[in-house]
């Protein structure tokens, strides 16, 4: 960059989470020069509170048609799975209409396809660039474990068997062989999938940390700034920063769930929604390790061993991004992990992020419909920190005019905008 108010690059890259960083460094890696951009530190949002899983398995999404037998429990508005604000969803019923319209078993195939091809590009990536960064003591090629209290074999045989069709591998597991899994864990889980080829981070944002700095080793530039606002021009774009401006052929908007509002005053209305969740981390008991993150199917929160304790994680909150906090159901995700693992006080606050969801479940990942040089690479809703790689290596070669490592055509943004 020339100076610290105006800078050219090639690529400039908006968001520096787990899916920006991943776009600089692919662009980076084809020869562009690139910038990138974010108000805080590289993977201190959403990209810092996730459960740090790396998921071979996440391909069904939650609007799959086992939704609607779920809906009478989560009516109530009680169920740690899902919460739902009423406001927000009388203000966003066509984004919940659409949501549900996709919980149809023909929608199943095409989007599981879709994402297990994500996802396994995006595995391969994590599993070089952790290792290439220096990182590559935090993944644990542990598995992920879901979980049921109740004698649910029947429903866990059925997924092991759909998850089978896209090449998902799993290990069925009753009472005595998830003891033998995790023997510090209390006995109340009568049955278990494991995901044996899914991976585990023990802080992911310290592991998108240390991908910004491998590619500002690279010959990255990273810039820490408010961004304001694109002005098209014409041959690139123009970003308006807190502090300046930069110019560029090429911008990525990687905003996570902020990535709509940049994108309103271009003329398009993302549909997108904030899936909030929480974190807390508690002291462990050095004695009674948790050896790999348990997905607890039944009341929809996740436990898993991270770098400063064991980190619990919610499950849904549908409600305005920046409502103020609510902590009721990540206190009874808490008081259920009690009840498998032992663990004491906390370490820390409670932290809150939201999962960017758009209602096909499916990331945006693809150029503007109607501006040259703009590319979408948001909505990575559940998955994200695993599918962050993939989408940004699609994303540059897409800039390259270069093959992607899978089929983009099903997240092309143009079937919603
Ligand atoms: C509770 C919870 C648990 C999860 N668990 C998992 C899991 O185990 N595995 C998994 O794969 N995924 C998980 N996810 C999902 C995953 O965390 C997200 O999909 C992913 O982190 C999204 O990454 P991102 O780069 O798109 O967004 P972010 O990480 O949010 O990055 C967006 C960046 O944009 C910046 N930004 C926004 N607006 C501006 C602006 N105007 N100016 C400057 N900078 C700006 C922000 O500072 C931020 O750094 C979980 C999510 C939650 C909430």
């Amino acid at each position: 960059m020339p100076d610290n108010t105006t800078g050219i690059a090639d690529v400039v890259v908006l968001g520096a989470g787990i899916v920006g960083v991943s776009a600089a460094i692919a662009a980076r890696q084809r020869g562009h020069s690139v910038a990138l951009v974010d108000r805080r530190e590289p993977g201190s949002e959403t990209s810092y509170g996730n459960a740090g899983v790396l998921s071979s398995g996440s391909i069904f999404p939650l609007n799959v048609p086992a939704l609607w037998d779920a809906l009478p429990k989560y009516l109530t508005n009680r169920h740690p799975a899902l919460r739902w604000d009423l406001a927000w969803s009388i203000l966003n019923a066509a984004w919940v209409a659409r949501f549900l319209s996709n919980a149809t078993p023909a929608r199943v195939k095409p989007r599981a396809t879709a994402l297990r091809s994500l996802i396994v590009a995006s595995l391969k990536l994590h599993r070089e660039w952790i290792v290439q960064a220096d990182a590559g003591e935090r993944i644990r090629e542990t598995g992920w474990l879901k979980a049921w209290r109740s004698d649910a074999s029947a429903a866990a045989r059925a997924q092991q068997a759909a998850l089978a069709e896209y090449g998902v591998k799993s290990e069925l597991l009753d009472r005595q062989a998830i003891s033998a899994l995790e023997p510090n864990i209390l006995p109340v889980y009568k049955v278990g999938l494991l995901h044996t080829e899914t991976a585990s981070v023990d802080s992911p944002g310290n592991v998108v940390k240390a991908y910004a700095r491998m590619f500002a080793g690279r010959g990255g530039e990273i810039r820490r700034s408010e961004i304001s606002s694109l002005v098209p021009e014409a041959d690139g774009w123009r970003v308006m920063l807190a502090d300046g401006e930069l110019c560029a052929r090429h911008v990525v908007v990687a905003l996570g769930p902020w990535s709509a509002d940049l994108l309103r005053p271009l003329g398009y209305r993302v549909p997108l929604a904030p899936e909030r969740g929480y974190h807390q981390e508690f002291k462990p008991n050095p004695a009674r390790k948790l050896l790999r993150p348990i997905h607890d199917a039944e009341s929809g929160f996740l436990m898993s061993p991270m770098e400063n304790g064991i980190r619990v994680t919610s499950g849904v909150e549908l409600t305005f991004r920046d409502a103020p906090s609510s902590y009721a159901q990540l206190d009874a995700s808490v008081k259920a992990a009690r009840g498998v693992v032992e663990f004491g006080d906390a370490v820390a606050e409670p932290w809150r992020g939201a999962r960017p969801t758009l209602p096909d479940s499916l990331p945006m990942i693809g150029p503007a419909p109607r501006h040259a040089g703009l590319w979408f690479a948001f909505g990575n809703q559940h998955i994200g920190f695993t599918t962050g790689p993939g989408t940004g290596a699609a994303i540059a070669a897409m800039i390259d005019r270069a093959t992607p490592p899978f089929d983009p055509a099903p997240f092309a943004p143009s079937r919603y905008l």
